[in-house]
């Protein structure tokens, strides 16, 4: 039986709360590592501030690989999201402004689900940190670890959408199932309205039979929820971050940026920046 019936994929419009716009939490999660959840938050996050969004990115991984993207040094950082979710301290203090705002991480983050599993409201410290900047911001993408501990479960209950990268080489529908259960377990007890935004095939190589086939088992199980943008395998993700940069202004013009503008234009599926003329 396919997986296609349990999943359902919403194009709910930025909501509105007493006349103010909120923005909206769209967290990029997969318990495996390496599927390019941090290259997909980055990218996505310069293509939608190119097309004139205010983006805030949030780096909710203690190894902080979207805090080195950016050219910072996890290690160096004084305080992050571990301050943030375990002392309350308003994010707007690791906020630091380069291509996109960002919210840093440092290796503290790594104490934070042992310190947060203390704590009431252990799963809502984000959703909570990120009310203030909810109405500046028009969407908020966060980072997660390649786990499904309290980091993930609190990204899970402060979004409103997910998107799940996963790898066409090594392709783990069971992984994806087990996503899919935790996710049902947050939207009976966090978060109703949480829901997966789409499946996003990564380092696809469309010359091999595998990536093909991967395609095609993603297609079958998930229908709909798969998107049309395939991000296709290319050493141009991994040379941008060396640089302290996205695709998007590491190589403006190559096919690696336009990916993430395409999954950008499938993501905002019409929406238009606030402001700006
Ligand atoms: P995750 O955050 O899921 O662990 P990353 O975004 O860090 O994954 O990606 C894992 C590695 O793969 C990184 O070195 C990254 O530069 C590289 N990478 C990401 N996307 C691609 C791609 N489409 N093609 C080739 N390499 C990629
Ligand atoms: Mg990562």
């Amino acid at each position: 039986m396919g997986l296609s019936g349990i999943f359902t994929r919403p194009f709910q419009r930025t909501e509105t709360f007493q006349g103010a716009t909120l923005g909206q939490v769209i967290a990029f999660a997969n318990q495996k590592g390496g599927v390019a959840k941090t290259t997909t938050t980055l990218n996505l996050a310069a293509a939608f501030k190119e097309q004139g969004f205010e983006v805030l990115a949030v780096d909710l991984d203690p190894q902080g690989n979207l805090t080195m993207s950016q050219g910072m040094d996890p290690d160096t950082v004084e305080r992050s999201m571990f301050d943030v979710l375990v002392h309350g301290l308003p994010i707007t203090e690791v906020i630091v402004p380069g291509e996109v705002d960002l919210a840093v991480s440092s290796i503290d983050l790594a104490g934070a689900e042992l310190a947060l599993s203390a704590m009431i409201g252990r799963e809502r410290a984000l959703q909570k940190a990120l009310l203030p900047v909810r109405s500046r911001y028009e969407y908020v993408l966060v980072d997660t670890p390649p786990s499904l501990g309290l980091l993930t479960i609190n990204a899970l209950t402060a979004a409103d959408g997910v998107i799940v990268p996963v790898q066409c080489e090594y392709l783990s529908l069971r992984g994806l199932v087990q996503l899919e259960s935790t996710l049902s377990m947050i939207r009976e007890n966090l978060n109703p309205t949480v829901e997966i935004r789409g499946i996003l095939p990564t380092m696809y190589d469309s010359r091999t039979l595998h990536s093909r086939e991967a395609i095609e088992m993603l297609k079958e199980n998930f229908g709909d929820l798969v998107f049309d943008t395939r991000i296709r395998k290319t050493v141009r993700y991994a040379e941008a971050p060396v640089q302290g940069s996205s695709v998007l202004k590491y190589d403006p013009r190559g096919p690696a940026a336009e990916a993430y503008r395409e999954l950008a234009k499938e993501v905002l599926n019409g929406a238009t920046p606030r402001k700006h003329a």
